[in-house]
């Protein structure tokens, strides 16, 4: 506890201010500032040799900085949206780190994309058009009478006399937190998203300053590789991914067409390639469908022969299905686990996902039931 101190405390959302105090030439991290009552406690990292005498605080000023931007911003980010969605709009709470912050604000319903911008837009036109902020400090009376009960977006303020934040012109609020004294050194906004997080309360995340920069070059990265994809220009890029999910759609739906044709019409195409092996019928074969329909197709045989194996390499992956008694499916999972695999098994049934090539699972499941090709 000092007599006075420049560290801000925790407080309307705003994290505490982090630094170093130097206490007879040592020196101590301040790792968390935070008020009891009207006294604010300096938590340090390890316990001073000495508790009185002359003290030097050293705040982390690029952490505070941050935080006048968010902070600052949130003003910004509060007059743009009334102006945006109306009069009905009200700080409901607020939350500013100096990587990002957030502002909840009053209003029925989530926000469109379109009143995002809007918003964000104004909020920077403020920024640019470099406001003086206005910090004094006023009884109750005289700054309701001059500014209205507009003033009390943190909600109610206890105290006679209230410190009044004003962005000429702009945005009038009682506030206790750190400030710009010109909107210009907020940079740039970006209003990252809105999320209602209750009824009647819609959230808006929200960068400024450096971690805005960082983000619009992140995002620019990210349209870059999706546009390298495709190899179009962005604005082209939309309507391309469009067309080549269209077509794989397309696409998607003729191979379901044709491994239905195959599995309907399964009988034809392998019966004759069913062998016996000590007084049962066995099928022992690759079709490259995907996993349903091999699913489907032993199904379909199931009746017509005792023991069967699938195996398919179809969409890149390796697949089977088998179906079968208790030795054969011993067998197969003999196979699966020297090739490695993984599968799920009914009573009967048995079937999954191979890291090896499908036809080592044939070839080794044949050599193992006696074959010697
Ligand atoms: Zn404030």
């Amino acid at each position: 506890v000092l007599d006075r101190t420049a560290f801000y405390p925790r407080g309307g959302g705003e994290e505490s201010d982090t630094g170093i105090i130097i206490i007879d030439g040592e020196k101590y991290r301040v790792t968390n500032v935070f008020k009891v009552g009207n006294v604010i406690v300096h938590e340090l990292d390890k316990k001073p040799s000495r508790t009185s005498g002359k003290i030097k605080g050293i705040l982390d000023w690029n952490r505070r900085l941050a935080l006048m931007r968010h902070h600052t911003a949130t003003h910004i980010i509060n007059g743009a949206a009334q102006r945006v969605l109306g009069p009905h709009v009200w700080q409901m709470g607020t939350e500013k780190k100096p990587e990002k912050a957030h502002l909840d604000i009053s209003h029925y319903k989530n926000l469109s994309f379109d009143e995002l911008k809007k918003i964000e837009e104004l909020a920077n036109a403020i920024v640019l058009e470099n406001r003086p902020i206005h910090i004094q400090f006023m009884s109750r009376t005289d700054a309701e009478r001059k500014f209205g009960v507009r003033i009390y977006q943190g909600g109610a303020v206890p105290s006679a006399t209230l410190r009044i934040i004003n962005i000429e012109g702009w945005d009038v609020e009682a506030c206790g937190g750190t400030h710009l004294p010109q909107t210009i050194l907020v940079g740039p906004i970006k209003i990252l998203g809105s999320k209602k997080i209750h009824d009647g309360v819609i959230r808006l995340e929200f960068v400024a300053g450096e971690p805005a920069i960082k983000y619009m070059i992140l995002s620019d990265k990210h349209l870059y590789d999706a546009c390298s994809i495709f190899r179009v220009q962005p604005e082209k890029l939309a309507e391309t991914s469009k067309r080549f999910f269209v077509e794989w759609k397309r696409q998607r739906d003729e191979l379901q067409k044709l491994w239905g044709f195959i599995s309907n019409n399964i009988d034809k195409l392998i019966l004759d390639k069913v062998t016996k092996i000590q007084n049962k019928t066995l099928l022992l074969e690759r079709i490259d469908v995907d996993l349903k329909t091999l699913l489907i197709i032993i199904s379909r045989l199931k009746d017509k022969i005792d023991n069967i194996l699938l195996v398919s390499t179809s969409l890149g992956e390796n697949i089977f299905a088998a179906l079968g008694d208790q030795y054969f499916i011993e067998i197969i999972k003999e196979a699966l686990a020297q090739l490695g695999a993984q599968y799920k098994e009914t009573k009967n049934r048995i079937f999954g996902k191979l890291n090896a090539p499908s036809n080592n699972l044939l070839t080794l499941v044949r050599k193992k039931l006696g074959y010697t090709t």
